[in-house]
């Protein structure tokens, strides 16, 4: 099979302006062609959905006419507000956004905040999609249509193409696979060590499965650089969280590679890209429900040393997003707790050392600090955690 160019994409935006609607018209019919996978239980579990976009002269399809282009794979933010962060972890892995923007609601503090999530984690490639252009007359699509222009005027995507779409009605669908092939694919990097995201852990094991039958614990992520093929012998870190006497100690997992899914097909090898499965050695105990989220895996003994402190840099925004009033961002203060999110890690940490742009921060959550990672930034605001910013792994 030749390999096919490949994008991530993360599919933002504020609650019901219709992500979840868009992603099923986006890449519904063909589930049947995940069966396999169906069965197995992963795809479902994952969140993802994948597709194959085919060119047919100038029609763009997903029904396999003409000549495949390109193999995307799309994220689901969650819409909600307290899963913010979540999503923001999402960015970390995906290359190009979709946001979806209510033509009949317009942009509404989670556009502005997923926007700038995006933004900060320097993900430029996005396409607008004026979503529920069937709710609106002529007038308010264009006068929607101007306030997304003012909107992301200045920023990295001010040339973001918008496109008019009603999902429900499935109109202009296929001018978002066209625009979805003219993104410009990342060029990822194959030669470094091994970095794979842990996003997703299962047991796949249906309840009486016999021992014979029974599938090794499974792992849905990304590949963020490196290579990874069936029989590696991997380690997984931070790993076990274990308590002992009110203490949270974590286990390395080491373990090795029984096979590779990519969408619906099983693979030897994966470059880095899109969202894959490892299924493993471990006993499918260790991660089921999701044990293992957050987790980075890697080559035996080559990911560093998990960290209870964590040194950034950061780069607080003027005004918090998420909220609909407008507020400045107060400065930072030692022993304020912020919740940070690294690569598909979320954690708690508590302000320690300030020295100008520079913090030092004790983890409640231990993560791998990779140099030169990005780091969200949220701070607890009224009970909710609000994007405040954004930072640089420094050591
Ligand atoms: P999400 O929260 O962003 O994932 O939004 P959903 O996809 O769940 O959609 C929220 C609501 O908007 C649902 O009731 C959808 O049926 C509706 N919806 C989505 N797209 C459209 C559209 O293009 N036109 C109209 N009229 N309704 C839509
Ligand atoms: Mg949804």
């Amino acid at each position: 099979m030749k390999e096919l160019p490949e994008l991530n994409v993360g599919v933002v935006g504020h609650i019901d302006h219709g992500k979840t609607t868009l992603l099923s018209q986006l890449t519904g019919k063909f589930t049947d062609t995940h069966s396999e996978e169906l069965k197995r239980g992963i795809t479902i579990k994952l969140g993802y959905a994948d597709m194959t976009i085919y060119k047919d002269g100038s029609d763009y399809n997903i029904k396999k006419k003409g000549i495949a282009q390109r193999y995307v794979s799309f994220i689901d933010a969650p819409g909600h507000e307290m899963l913010m962060a979540t999503m923001l972890s999402g960015a970390a892995i995906i290359d190009a956004a979709l946001l979806v923007v209510s033509a009949s609601e317009g942009i509404k503090p989670q556009t502005r905040e997923h926007f700038m999530a995006l933004q900060a984690k320097g993900i430029k490639n996005i396409i607008i999609i004026q979503n529920k252009i069937d709710l609106v007359s002529k007038e308010q699509a264009l006068e929607n249509y101007k306030k997304i222009k003012e909107f992301v005027k200045g920023s990295l995507s001010e040339d973001a193409t918008i496109i008019p779409v009603s999902a429900q009605q499935k109109i202009n669908i296929d001018k978002i696979l066209e625009e979805l092939c003219k993104l410009e694919i990342p060029k990822r990097d194959e030669t470094s060590e091994p970095i794979f995201l842990v996003a997703r852990s299962f047991d796949i094991n249906k309840p009486g499965t016999t021992i014979e039958k029974l599938k090794g614990g499974v792992l849905g992520g990304i590949l963020k650089k490196g290579k990874l093929k069936v029989g590696d012998e991997i380690e997984i870190k931070p790993g076990l969280s274990i308590k002992k006497a009110n203490q949270q100690t974590y286990e390395t997992l080491t373990t090795k590679i029984l096979t590779l899914h990519k969408g619906s097909d099983s693979v030897k090898e994966v470059l880095p890209g899109v969202s894959i499965s490892i299924e493993t050695e471990l006993d499918p105990f260790l991660t089921k429900t999701d044990s293992l989220t957050g987790c980075l895996a890697s080559l035996k003994n080559k990911l560093p040393e998990i960290s209870h402190n964590l040194k950034i840099k950061s780069n607080l925004f003027k005004e918090v997003l998420g909220t609909a009033e407008h507020q400045e961002v107060e400065p930072l203060k030692t022993k304020e707790m912020l919740m940070l999110s690294a690569n598909t890690t979320i954690t708690v940490g508590t302000v320690e050392k300030i020295s100008g742009d520079n913090l030092e921060l004790s983890l409640n959550i231990p993560v791998v600090a990779l140099k030169g990672d990005n780091v969200g930034i949220a701070r607890n605001i009224n009970g909710h955690w609000r994007l405040i910013g954004f930072g640089e792994i420094l050591e």
